[in-house]
């Protein structure tokens, strides 16, 4: 029997586990289906980390966040948690391998995953030229033409980040200005192989055996179709939480959510549910940044230990 158990190893639960453990919980477990540093893995360049004045990459910021929670305590299980359900006042989680485990307080800190873009092609072309991450795929693609989808933070950062690789990116954005911040599209206008395609809608990637060949895009303001020489195609258009399967038994679900799936928690992270927290990305009205997950970790990993209590 677990005295706390988190669902997810990103800044949200990785800082939970550090809390709970320091503020004296002793059996607390960290499930984490992949490595444990969550998406801000995936980032390029993280410069908005309290502290942090040098630029890193998203893997160097997160390296040693994992070491440090061990050393209170934090046991670590490389696992997926299929399902999560409550019966009195103990918690059961389902896991992959078939395990059931159980616990007196969870935390769900699955964070989200990138959305999809819709455009034909999109899937067909998944792995074979169509890319969620730019610090992973973004090599194969050295002196060679790439398109980005999307106008937020994410798209143009890492579009920034495809021009140190790539010979040009094309930026496909839907609407006439972009939505990341004005400091992030600053950058963005000076970098000279970034061409910016605004008011265009993506119509479909195309390609053939060996992979992505070209995205056809138009114009909202003229109709005009045109079709951009691109080997690569990143698709940077928000992100959706995945947490409908795990909560949900008997179709309903164990705690409160709005419309989106988001989680609906207090300011002390607690859900409907006794016992029960949510952080970090996966919760009502989140900022999806890493110091807040962290800060959202936190306040779930010092509420952890008061219910205990
Ligand atoms: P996540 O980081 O998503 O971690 C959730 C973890 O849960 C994952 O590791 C996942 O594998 C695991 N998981 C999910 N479901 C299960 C399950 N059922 N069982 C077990 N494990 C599970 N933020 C900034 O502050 N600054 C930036 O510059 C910045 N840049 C970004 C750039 C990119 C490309 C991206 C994608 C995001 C960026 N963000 C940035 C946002 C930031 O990464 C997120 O807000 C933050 O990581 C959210 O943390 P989290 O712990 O809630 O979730
Ligand atoms: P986002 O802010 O939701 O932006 C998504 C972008 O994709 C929007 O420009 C949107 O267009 C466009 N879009 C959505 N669906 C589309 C579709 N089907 N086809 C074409 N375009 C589509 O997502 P994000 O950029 O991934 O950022 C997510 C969160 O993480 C944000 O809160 C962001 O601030 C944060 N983040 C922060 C940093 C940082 O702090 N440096 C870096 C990365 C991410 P519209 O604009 O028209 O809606």
């Amino acid at each position: 029997m677990l005295d706390f158990a988190i669902i997810g190893g990103g800044p949200a639960g990785l800082t939970a586990g550090l809390y709970a453990t320091r503020g004296g919980l002793k059996d607390v477990v960290m499930f984490e289906k992949g490595l444990p540093g969550g998406q801000i893995t995936q980032s390029s360049e993280i410069e908005n980390y309290p502290g942090q004045i040098e630029v890193v990459t998203g893997m160097e910021l997160m390296e040693k966040w994992p070491e440090q929670c061990q050393r209170f305590g934090l046991q670590h299980s490389m696992n997926e948690v299929t399902k999560l359900t409550k019966e009195g006042d103990i918690f059961t989680l389902s896991l992959i391998n078939g395990e059931k485990i159980e616990a007196k307080s969870v935390l769900i800190a699955t964070g989200s995953v990138p959305k999809h873009a819709n455009v034909k092609g999109e899937k067909e072309f998944f792995g074979r030229g169509v890319s969620t991450c730019a610090t992973c795929d973004g090599f194969f693609y050295k002196g060679k033409n790439v398109a980005v989808i999307g106008g937020g933070d994410t798209a143009v950062e890492e579009a920034i980040f495809l021009s140190n690789i790539c010979k040009t990116v094309y930026i496909v954005h839907r609407r006439d200005e972009f939505r990341a911040s004005p400091h992030e599209v600053e950058k963005l206008n000076k970098v000279p192989n970034i061409i910016q395609i605004l008011s265009h809608t993506t119509e479909e990637i195309i390609g053939d055996n060996s992979g992505v060949t070209g995205l056809i895009v138009k114009s909202k303001s003229t109709n005009e179709i045109k079709t951009l020489d691109v080997l690569g195609v990143f698709v940077f258009v928000g992100r959706d939480v995945l947490n409908q399967t795990l909560i949900q038994d008997d179709g309903s679900f164990l705690c409160d959510m709005n419309s989106s799936g988001e989680v609906i928690v207090d300011l002390n992270m607690k859900t409907s549910v006794s016992g029960l927290f949510a952080a970090g990305d996966i919760r009502i009205n989140a900022p999806k940044q890493v110091i807040c997950a962290a800060g959202d970790g936190a306040t779930a990993g010092i509420g952890a230990i008061a219910y205990l209590q």
